[in-house]
């Protein structure tokens, strides 16, 4: 007998509660509360799987939420001081002000935690009548007639073998005249529709960094509340794109982290590593001695900008926010823009079911984003990312920052728009070829081993349960990316995932799926794009806080 699933119809159906997401749902009951909203988040709570920087432009909120102040948003460390350092090993050399446009400027901005941030958006759009359910993932679309017509969410209590436990409990349908998909980075069900739609035709391939984060509790006397530092060059090698942050904010928190693009050609690179190292620069070393590291965790982050922001709307529904891809890379900045796409598809799909209409393609959106502070935004910093690819550190540093100048002042490029070339699966060089690169043993103080960063992020998921992990060909691991790459995945995966085990009888790949913290960069980077992440069981994944 065929299995019947449970079934409900909304007006607008949200997959993702982060920034994109939330702000849709609330934008949707601001224009009318007649019109039903659900959101779908796969953490166990909002925020749980959120992990930003974060320093919040505040430009959305105050469209969305302009009292956000008065209803106590957790929105309260203003940026104080703003440094740029170029790091070499030993010395960090402050670069100018004036090498950088005002819109780099930080000034007006705040440094927050976004998964705290999140929590109160949720709260904001619960009072208003949406219905959030956390701990269910968007699993399957369910697509009629070319139509988009919701979602599924993950079956519960599905063993590993496959066979169903007594727990066994098939997922639901959540239909919409509308769906919007707010799941970030890389989002499984994004990039199906991706392919379905043909929605990257025509445009860049999207570009990815992986953003590796610790938040640290400083002494009293040590925290410089309100500092923003960026920083570029050691330890990554001029050829890989990437760099540090460090915000200080809150009671004594800290957020540091690390970014590396994902085109680095390196096979032996360990953003992880790379990270650690990183901290024992001199200048960064003094600022976190006697601090104490309280929380980890790692997520990729798009970098294509305007070049790859694929079409956003289709029968049924849109893409919003990271998932299309809207981060301003020399800003490190994203969740202002997710915020307002989020607001801009809201209102295109708000007016569509008061006028009667379902399933058509929410065009309105795509309009309006082009005429968005968004589209020009991304516009004028368009081509930071392909002269840092082209060029190397060094060389890109200045001339990024004299377009981003002329661009800003004149409304034009010397380069007019550069495109990005090749996706970030393809940059990979032969590991025969490449410098293996030696990372120093953790010291437990201030750099630190996978298994006790791991254990920061809070991670937990069923263990029996289907691998989320899918390889289309079990073989490529051991047989193609192991000689050709020596396996890369066991060096770019920052929960330590991946593993080849000497065996006698020969080695073996291993997938330590429970350990899996969504970042979603084996689905980008693996060069034989053989890794297909897909959502396990419900609430499963990292918990954070404060991140
Ligand atoms: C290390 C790092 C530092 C950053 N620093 C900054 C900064 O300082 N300032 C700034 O403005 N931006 C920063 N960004 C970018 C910013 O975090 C993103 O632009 C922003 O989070 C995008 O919001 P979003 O809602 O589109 O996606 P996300 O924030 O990724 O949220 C997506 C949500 O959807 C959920 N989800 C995904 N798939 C599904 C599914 N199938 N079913 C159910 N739920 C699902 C996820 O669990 C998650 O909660 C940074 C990013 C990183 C990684
Ligand atoms: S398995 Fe993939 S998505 Fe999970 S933590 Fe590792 S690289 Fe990230």
């Amino acid at each position: 007998m065929p299995e019947t699933r449970e079934s409900m119809a909304y007006d607008v159906v949200i997959v993702g509660g982060g920034p994109a997401g939330l702000a849709a749902a609330i934008r949707l009951k601001q224009m009318s509360s007649d019109i039903s909203v659900c959101l779908l988040e796969k953490g166990s709570e909002i925020g749980a799987h959120i992990l930003s920087g974060a320093v919040l432009d505040p430009k959305a909120l105050n469209e969305l939420i302009p009292d956000w102040k008065a209803k106590a948003a957790p929105v309260e460390t203003r940026v104080t001081q703003d440094r740029f350092w170029f790091f070499t090993q030993s010395s960090a050399i402050a670069l100018p002000h004036v090498l950088f446009p005002p819109l780099m400027s930080n000034r007006g901005n705040y440094i927050v935690s976004l998964s705290n941030l999140c929590k109160w958006l949720g709260q904001q759009a619960e009072a208003l009548g949406v219905e959030i359910y956390p701990g269910f993932p968007a699993h399957d679309l369910i697509v009629e007639d070319g139509v988009v017509k919701g979602v599924i969410t993950g079956d519960l209590g599905v063993a590993k073998d496959g066979h169903h436990k007594d727990s066994y409990t098939p997922g639901m349908e959540l239909r919409g005249k509308y769906t919007l998909f707010a799941e970030g980075a890389r989002g499984s069900l994004s990039k199906q529709l991706g392919a379905k739609f043909g929605l990257q035709e025509g445009r860049e391939p999207q570009k990815f960094g992986i953003g590796l984060k610790e938040l640290w509790e400083l002494p009293a006397a040590q925290h410089q509340k309100g500092l923003v530092l960026h920083g570029m060059g050691w330890p990554l090698s001029n050829d890989t794109g990437g760099g540090l942050f460090m915000y200080h904010w809150g009671d004594n928190f800290c957020s540091i982290g690390f970014v590396v693009h994902l085109n680095y050609k390196n096979p032996w690179l360990d953003p992880f590593g790379e990270f650690q190292r990183a901290k024992t620069h001199p200048a960064i070393a003094k600022m976190l001695s006697g601090g104490k590291r309280i929380g980890y965790g790692a997520r990729a982050i798009t970098e294509g900008g305007t070049q790859s922001v694929p079409k956003l709307s289709f029968p049924g529904g849109a893409l919003i926010g990271c998932a299309a891809g809207f981060v301003n890379l020399p800003r490190i900045k994203g969740s202002h823009n997710a915020m307002k796409t989020g607001m801009l598809a809201a209102e295109a799909a708000a007016a569509a079911v008061q006028a009667g209409r379902a399933g058509d393609a929410l065009e309105d959106y795509d309009r309006a984003y082009v005429q968005s502070w968004v589209a020009k935004e991304l516009y004028l910093v368009r081509n930071a990312k392909p002269l840092w690819s082209r060029l190397g550190s060094l060389l890109a540093l200045p001339l990024i920052g004299l377009d981003m100048w002329t661009n800003q002042l004149f409304g034009i490029s010397l380069f007019g728009t550069l495109g990005h070339g090749e996706p970030d699966f393809a940059t990979l060089k032969p590991a025969a070829g490449s410098v293996k690169i030696a990372y120093p043993k953790p010291d437990g103080h201030l750099t630190f081993d996978r298994a006790s960063s791991l254990f920061l992020s809070g991670t937990n998921h069923e263990e029996d349960q289907p691998v989320h992990l899918k390889l289309r060909d079990p073989g490529i691991p051991i047989s193609v990316n192991l000689p050709e790459y020596a396996e890369p995945a066991q060096r770019y995966c920052p929960a330590g995932v991946y593993e080849v085990i000497e065996e006698s009888t020969g080695p073996r790949f291993q997938i330590n799926a429970q350990n899996c913290v969504h970042c979603k960069t084996c689905d980008i980077k693996d060069p034989a794009q053989n890794i297909t992440w897909v959502t396990p069981e419900g609430g499963g994944g990292p918990n954070y806080t404060n991140m």
